[in-house]
């Protein structure tokens, strides 16, 4: 029997949108000029830019000068992390972050402290994966410049109580500046980021480009730029311009915002379905909370090597992902479920789930059908 390809690794990347499929070699097949030359073809592609950003800005209800364009949200988590850290090192030395960030985001600051002497905080997250506001009420003081805190986790899809950390630490630091990696939560959740300085976003993981994002910058807040050269990104990222990457960008988060309803009460049912199915069985345990995210859910195999059933998946044509795809690679173990449960077994036999436009309830039951069979038979060949 030929079986359908079903993809549930959506929080890795999503297959490009439809109209953005369309648009963008338009936009190359019509228009080639370097956006800051100053002929008029560059004029026009950079007037073509400067709608994208302004459109943007207004999505965000910010100035279009707080919108920097990066090459995805690695890009936007270093220069949001390590510029501001940078300049603002004579304010003080710490820094403040969660367990169960992102590798861009970890890695930036186990950088920021091994090599360049900051004091970094690892605020311990709970079983639910939510960061622990007693530890950042501790762990926040005068020499606090930055604190960061992912949006949705992308593991478990974890969502943070953003307000309620901007509170404490507009009260404890005042001085601090707050970002948050909201790559996840893009068009899947609803965030307020009315008091954070930074976000990172990227348009692959909302149906748009591959190498393409941004960092809303708040104007109050001056990262050093990780990029020197010409002026493009009001100096903060120098470089030709991307302008048809940024101009899809645009476009990938208005069709976001236009879908959302729809998404998320798709999403929702998915991971109904899912939770239904997994967490009734005794062989698994579900990592992912119904408060998190409706777009992600993991869970851990208890019987089974995590590597032995996705193979046995992919031999399907079933995408899942075990630890982040950033992160992955032979014997790892996840530090997300590791941070929530202390347990190193279950950290190493975690799947996680994602998925979103074209995964409907019939994929989802297909999906578990052909997950449990796949278990029995692993089961009668020990
Ligand atoms: N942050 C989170 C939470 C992510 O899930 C990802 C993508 N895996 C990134 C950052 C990195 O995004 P990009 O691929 O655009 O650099």
């Amino acid at each position: 029997m030929n079986s359908p390809t079903i993809y549930f690794d959506y929080a890795a990347t999503t297959p490009l949108d439809a109209e953005i499929l369309e648009a963008y070699p338009q936009l190359l097949l019509k228009y080639f000029a370097n956006s800051s030359s100053s002929h008029a073809l560059g004029a026009f592609t950079e007037s073509l830019q400067e709608r994208a950003r302004r459109q943007i800005a207004d999505q965000f209800h910010v100035d279009p000068q707080e919108i920097i364009f990066t090459s995805g949200a690695s890009e936007a988590n270093n220069l949001a992390i390590k510029g501001t850290a940078f300049a603002y090192r004579k304010r003080g030395h710490q820094l403040i972050t969660s367990e169960i960030e992102h590798p861009s985001v970890r890695n930036t600051f186990l950088q920021l402290e091994k090599e360049f002497g900051f004091q970094v905080t690892y605020l311990p997250v709970d079983e639910q994966g939510i960061v622990n506001l007693e530890a950042l009420r501790e762990a926040l003081s005068n020499d606090t410049i930055l604190v960061s805190i992912m949006a949705v986790n992308n593991e478990v899809g974890s969502i943070q109580p953003l307000k309620a950390i901007a509170d404490i630490t507009k009260m404890l630091a005042p001085n601090a500046f707050l970002h948050t990696d909201a790559t996840q939560a893009i068009g899947k959740v609803n965030c307020d980021f009315e008091s954070y300085d930074l976000v990172s976003m990227s348009a692959h993981k909302i149906y748009g480009l591959k190498g393409s994002g941004m960092l809303l910058k708040r104007s109050r807040v001056q990262p050093l730029s990780l990029i020197s050269g010409g002026s493009q990104e009001f100096s903060y990222r120098a470089g030709t311009s991307n302008w048809p990457a940024n101009v899809m960008l645009a476009k990938a988060l208005r069709l976001a915002e236009e879908r959302f309803e729809q998404d998320v009460s798709i999403a929702r049912k998915v991971w109904t379905i899912l939770y239904e199915g997994l967490a009734s069985r005794d062989d698994i345990l579900v990592n992912s909370n119904p408060s998190g995210s409706p777009f992600i859910l993991n869970f851990s195999l208890k019987k089974y090597k995590a590597s032995v059933v996705v193979q046995a998946l992919e031999e399907a044509k079933i995408y899942v992902s075990t630890v982040s795809a950033c992160g992955s690679h032979a014997g790892a173990l996840s530090h997300v479920i590791q941070a929530m449960f202390h347990d190193v077994a279950r950290s190493e036999e975690s799947i996680r789930l994602s998925w979103g436009r074209g995964i409907d309830e019939s994929a989802t039951r297909t999906f578990l059908n052909i997950f449990f069979n796949i278990l029995t038979q692993i089961r009668s060949q020990r």
